[in-house]
């Protein structure tokens, strides 16, 4: 069986109510493999012609979707979780094309984006209600769960697959109807992932997929519609707090899943090895591309010169190279905007004292490459220490006790992921306790997972994603019913 993604199927048109059709003013955007700068596809450029009939499209399939039976939407999400583990490999290879990451970091993202239609398979027939005696003694109390209604659902680049289906598999669990807005970067994935929905026997109009280079005009038209009553959005904090501001004109429920500037903290009496290994997880998943990156490294005295020339063995051992090649295990950053932001950065840490242990010098090369580096002595005047690096920089914070580091790993508007390690477990328990992140890796440098609750504290975000029933409650209103019986 072929590997090579159909870059023509993936890129035939906007899918609204099961069809694929150009975009009604006939625009393009162009998607560009960022290893080669070279353009793979284009996809249709919506318009809000083409926003109103996803709305349409969306509003005729919930009757039918909300009242199928649980027991039958569950084998559809199922059979999607079996399509895209079938496919995983040309999946993944469509996302290190459009997105640049390595192909193993693509790999990982597909059963990653697969599970959440498993999970929620599971999920979709286990919805109960409530029921109880009023406190007075004078009624019942029931409380039933239904879906919340029509979700608009808006995802970045840097996971287009999983950041698609975390929103996409418990809301159709739930009995909502979608509309997709993916990134303008990388719409391939989300395209691709439609026919699986599609062959997976997803009703037409249940999901509804359009890319769009006018996403703040389309958004408010989608949002001023009095069916639309959920937005579901993944991406930077400046954007979700512009979103929420728009949503706040119709009342409508919003789940945010922001920005990171996650802590990680290795105590001196740490395995070195164990922290070694956590740290190249937690920077180097993506290239350094994640929300839940390891933002700022903060590393206890004692143990500081052998963490640093550790971690410099490792970056320099890595491969890099274009996403979609085996051998590689650092990809090229999304854009060359990324790469601006990221120079801009370590010059700014190495004006303020940082110290270059290996890496800090961009190539120069076809793509938007930049390599593994590691700062030491870094300042938390730095910029970097506020803004998410999103590459492959790892600025490492020394620090000498307890109470001092986590003043400053609190010290961020950001509260989504932080990481410690130490070997004293009740030290362990006790600093992720006074974190404030809404996910902890105690010895541990990965965190997602769609058995567990994913989300963010302060400005990382609102509610959560996944867990047993975080995820699919976020597309639930709860119903009272007070009854005399
Ligand atoms: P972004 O610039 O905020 O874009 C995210 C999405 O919002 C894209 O689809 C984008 O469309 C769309 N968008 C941009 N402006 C909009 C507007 N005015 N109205 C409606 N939609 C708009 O973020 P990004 O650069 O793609 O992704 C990186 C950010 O996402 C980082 O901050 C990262 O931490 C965050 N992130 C968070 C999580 C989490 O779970 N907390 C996970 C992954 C990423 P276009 O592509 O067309 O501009």
């Amino acid at each position: 069986m072929t590997t090579s993604p159909d870059l023509a199927a993936a890129s035939r048109g906007l899918y609204i109510g099961g069809e694929w059709r150009a975009a009604s003013g006939g625009g393009q955007i162009n998607v560009v493999d960022p290893s080669s700068e070279a353009v793979l596809a284009s996809v249709p450029d919506a318009t809000l012609t083409d926003a109103t009939a996803a709305i349409e499209a969306a509003a005729k399939a919930a009757p039918g979707w909300r009242n199928m039976a649980p027991r039958k939407r569950s084998e559809i999400l199922r059979r999607c979780f079996e399509l895209m583990t079938e496919r995983a490999e040309t999946l993944a290879t469509l996302i290190s094309l459009e997105n640049g990451k390595a192909l193993r970091d693509a790999r990982g993202e597909v059963a990653y984006a697969a599970e959440f239609f498993r999970w929620n398979a599971e999920e979709a027939v286990r919805i109960t209600g409530e029921f109880g005696t009023a406190p007075a003694g004078t009624n019942r109390i029931i409380v039933d769960y239904q879906p919340i209604g029509i979700c608009l659902m808006i995802t970045p680049w840097n996971f287009p697959a999983a950041m698609a289906t975390r929103k996409i598999a418990p809301a159709l669990a739930a009995g909502c109807t979608v509309i997709l807005k993916p990134a303008s970067e990388t719409p391939l994935t989300a395209y691709a992932l439609a026919a699986i929905y599609q062959e997976a026997g997803v009703p037409p109009g249940v999901v509804n997929v359009l890319t769009t280079t006018s996403p703040g005009p389309l958004t408010a038209a989608i949002l001023a519609d009095p069916r639309v009553r959920k937005l579901s959005f993944t991406g930077s904090t400046g954007v979700g707090r512009a979103l929420l501001a728009e949503a706040s004109k119709h009342v409508i429920s919003c789940a945010m899943e922001l920005g990171g500037n996650a802590p990680f903290i290795v105590f001196d009496d740490a395995d070195l090895d164990a922290a070694l290994d956590g740290a190249m997880v937690a920077k180097m998943r993506n290239a350094g591309e994640a929300c839940t990156a390891a933002n700022r490294l903060y590393v206890q005295s004692g143990i500081h010169d052998a963490f640093v020339s550790g971690l410099a063995r490792r970056m320099e051992a890595l491969q890099v190279g274009p996403g979609a090649e085996a051998q590689t295990e650092c990809g090229p950053m999304i854009t060359r905007k990324a790469v601006d932001k990221i120079e801009r950065l370590v010059a700014d840490a190495i004006a303020k004292g940082a110290k270059v242990v290996t890496g800090a010098a961009r190539p120069n090369r076809t793509g938007f490459f930049y390599p593994p580096t590691v700062l030491s002595n870094a300042s938390d005047s730095a910029e970097m220490a506020v803004e998410e690096i999103f590459g492959p920089v790892a600025p490492i914070y020394r620090f000498e006790d307890e109470s001092e580091v986590i003043a400053r790993a609190n010290n961020t508007e950001y509260g989504l992921a932080a990481y410690i390690f130490t070997r004293d477990l009740s030290r362990g328990m006790r600093v992720a306790g006074a974190v404030e992140a809404g996910m902890i890796g105690l010895n541990r440098g990965l965190v997602s997972d769609p058995a567990a609750p994913f989300g963010g504290v302060k400005q990382s975000g609102l509610g959560r994603e996944g867990g047993q029933h975080h995820g699919i409650a976020e597309f639930m209103e709860a119903k009272y019913i007070a009854t005399s019986f």
